[in-house]
């Protein structure tokens, strides 16, 4: 066994869970949907299928107050049509436990319903939410254990009550949120009340064969958080109280330290839940930022945790668990954390996905059977898009060439992976790597397919995912020498000065300040650094492991400034759950950001620019361009030209707006109906 500690059953006295492995809650979007029911039973029946040991659904919510018109549980109609996947579940798999997830957002409901202790609102929500009177509160309880009740006739194998993250319970439980002066509020005793007696009238409910899992925020990042003496307090207090299981989250909503980001190292935050293990008897549940078996393996070994919850992870590869027990975690598909088609989609209120698996969330839609009839096919230019159709062509069975020009495959993922934070690429170039070898793909690299070449070999279909090209700008002086594109800079091939102008404020805008203005070594490889970075102390603890703590954040030494034409916020069209830490990393290195301005010239001593109709010099020894992309397809033109039919993927067939999650989706959907 290669896994030794994560493939071991956990005894919980009454049952038993497999293995170590938890698939973690993530809303995504299906609970609400039309059919959603069917899609979701679909969804973690795989999950169950492939060796997880047990799961958690997305937050469900107990009452109307909580639900702003999403998934509830507060009745016999709803638990039924849970039905559906409890039992897709244990007819998967027998062993896999499934948990429903009680959620109440309290002061995060997007409601002007939305109750909380006080009138505190959350830094991230428009609404004011309303103080909860003391029948208010107990209302609260009761639909919380109604809720536990009605999960068990659904057949659930427990609940996991929320207690972190900003909402309803952790805002009793933090003193800036909790105003009250009742039996509530005041000492930690107080304000743990509610919390317990949850607990203890949902155990007194479900009876002693009923997992209850309490998540807990163990460090919750927040400017006059919990202590640690808190946290501990609350576990124990738990524990009596008849909790199972205590899982450990470490932030709120509004924290401004990224917790899951791709930046944040991988399995940063363990050693606060091995903390939190040596001071309570039941087992503990660590999360975030695992997202391979030998990092799960590691922070078992270390004492850190019983279970491992790994909720993208799972998203990325429904066989994960299979692919460790078998020992083929080359062939794992790594979440790299971009948060892209999961987080952002669910915080944009669209369905959850996932970059490397446009499967995920999709599984009665998009499958990749077997060919009926087996063609060869030619797939021009690995880059993602050449990636995933040709995997999922061969997966299939057809028989693939791969075309590249360059001496690897990768295209734009070779970029990215050499931007500090951004090294989880490196995964996805393994995967894909491995898949090549797995499905027998003639991969040629280092060789430029041209349309006499594709046509001497006769294929049945031909592929043109020859990428993109960087678009260079219409600018009086754009042959200056100073001038560069992002690529050169990126690959190391030309040098960058001492001041800079960055031409263009997208991904990759982004992208290249971050890795200019970048010394030492990465955060996301380091966690003494990211900790430093980002103002945490693991260590002491202080008031939400953040309070009084300073981000030491070294300025860049170089003079840059990143700028756009358009008058929105400099980096708005960056993710929804990440942008923020991009723009915030670079303004405390010193990165200036301009936007709405008109492009004038460049000449030697920089570049002229108008802003708000003011003519303004930015001085720079070198410009950048990072002003997107336009198609590649001067082969799809010579094809065209010769009557030779191909297709075109990814940036080739659209650059604009085009990214890595786009281009796999489009290839994958492609490759599935070839
Ligand atoms: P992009 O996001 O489209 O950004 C292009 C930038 O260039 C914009 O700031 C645009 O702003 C500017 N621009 C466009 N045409 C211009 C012109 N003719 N002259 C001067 N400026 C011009 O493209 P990208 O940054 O190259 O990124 C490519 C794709 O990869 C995008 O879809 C991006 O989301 C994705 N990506 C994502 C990440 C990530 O972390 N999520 C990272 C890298 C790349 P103005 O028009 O306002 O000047
Ligand atoms: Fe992971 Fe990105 Fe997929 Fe989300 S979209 S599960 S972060 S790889």
């Amino acid at each position: 066994m290669n896994y030794p500690l994560l493939l071991e059953p956990l005894d919980l006295g009454f049952t038993t869970i497999k293995n170590r492995s938890i698939m973690g809650s993530m809303h995504t979007g299906l609970e609400e949907m039309d059919g959603g029911f069917e899609r979701m039973a679909a969804y973690f029946a795989e999950r169950a299928a492939n060796n997880i040991g047990m799961i958690i659904t997305g937050g469900i919510a107990p009452n109307e107050e909580s639900s702003s018109g999403g998934a509830m549980m507060s009745g016999e109609e709803e638990a039924e049509k849970h039905r559906l996947v409890t039992d897709a579940v244990h007819q998967a798999d027998p062993d896999v436990k499934i948990c429903m997830q009680i959620l109440h957002p309290g002061p995060m409901a997007y409601s002007k319903n939305a109750v909380a202790p006080s009138a505190v609102k959350s830094r991230i929500s428009p609404f004011v939410p309303n103080e909860l009177d003391a029948a208010g509160i107990q209302k609260q309880i009761d639909d919380h254990v109604r809720c536990a009740v009605m999960a068990k006739k659904a057949g659930y194998d427990g609940v996991e009550i929320i207690g972190s993250a900003g909402y309803l319970i952790s805002t009793f439980l933090v003193q800036k949120t909790n105003l009250r002066e009742d039996e509530y509020g005041g000492s930690y005793e107080n304000r743990m009340r509610f919390a317990l007696e949850i607990v203890e009238q949902t155990r007194a409910a479900v009876g002693d064969d009923f997992i209850v899992i309490f998540r807990i925020a163990a460090m919750d990042m927040l400017e006059g958080g919990m202590s640690w003496e808190e946290i501990a307090t609350l576990g124990k207090a738990l524990e009596k109280a008849g909790v199972t299981i205590i899982s450990t989250h470490f932030t709120w909503h509004e924290s401004a330290v990224p917790t899951i980001a791709t930046m944040v190292p991988r399995a940063a935050f363990t050693s606060v839940t091995g903390r939190l293990r040596k001071e309570v008897g039941v087992p503990v549940i660590t999360s975030n930022r695992i997202n391979m078996p030998d990092v799960a393996e590691e922070v078992l070994a270390r004492g850190d945790a019983d279970l491992v919850s790994m909720a993208r992870p799972l998203l990325a590869d429904s066989a994960f668990m299979r692919k460790a027990v078998e020992g083929r975690e080359d062939e794992i598909n790594t979440c790299i954390a971009c948060n892209q088609a999961c987080l952002d989609h669910t915080f944009s209120g669209k369905l959850t996905t996932c970059l490397v698996n446009p499967r995920a969330c999709h599984e009665t839609i998009l499958n990749y059977e077997p060919a009926k009839e087996i063609k060869r096919i030619a797939v021009v230019g690995a880059g993602p898009a050449g990636l995933a159709f040709a995997t999922v062509a061969a997966e299939r069975g057809h028989k693939v060439s791969l075309f590249e020009a360059s001496s690897e495959i990768g295209g734009q993922f070779n970029l990215a992976k050499t931007i500090p934070g951004k090294e989880e690429f490196y995964e996805t170039l393994r995967y894909y790597k491995r898949m090549i070898e797995v499905h027998g793909i003639d991969l040629r690299l280092d060789t430029r397919a041209d349309a006499a070449m594709l046509k001497a070999e006769r294929f049945d279909q031909v592929i043109v995912s020859t990428g993109i090209k960087p678009r260079t700008p219409e600018i009086d002086g754009i042959n200056h020498p100073k001038v560069v594109s992002y690529i050169d800079v990126i690959t190391g091939k030309k040098p960058v000065g001492q001041k800079v102008a960055i031409i263009g404020a997208g991904g990759i805008g982004f992208d290249v300040a971050e890795l200019i203005s970048h010394s030492g070594p990465s955060g996301a490889m380091d966690r003494d650094v990211f900790a430093a970075e980002w103002g945490v102390d693991f260590e002491n603890h202080p008031r939400g492991g953040v309070t009084g703590v300073e981000p030491k954040v070294v300025k860049s030494d170089r003079e840059i400034t990143l700028l756009q034409r358009k008058d929105t916020r400099v980096g708005k069209g960056l993710g929804k759950t990440t942008g923020w830490t991009h723009r915030l990393t670079l303004t405390r290195r010193g990165v200036g950001m301009m936007n709405g301005v008109e492009y004038v010239k460049i000449d030697d001593e920089g570049l002229h620019i108008l802003q708000n109709d003011l003519p303004e010099l930015i001085e720079a020894d070198t410009i950048i361009i990072c002003a997107g992309q336009d198609p590649l397809r001067d082969l799809y033109d010579d094809l065209s030209a010769q009557g030779i039919k191909a297709e075109l993927i990814g940036g080739a067939f659209e650059a604009m707006e085009l990214d890595a999650k786009a281009a796999i989706n489009q290839a994958s959907y492609m490759a599935a109906a070839t």
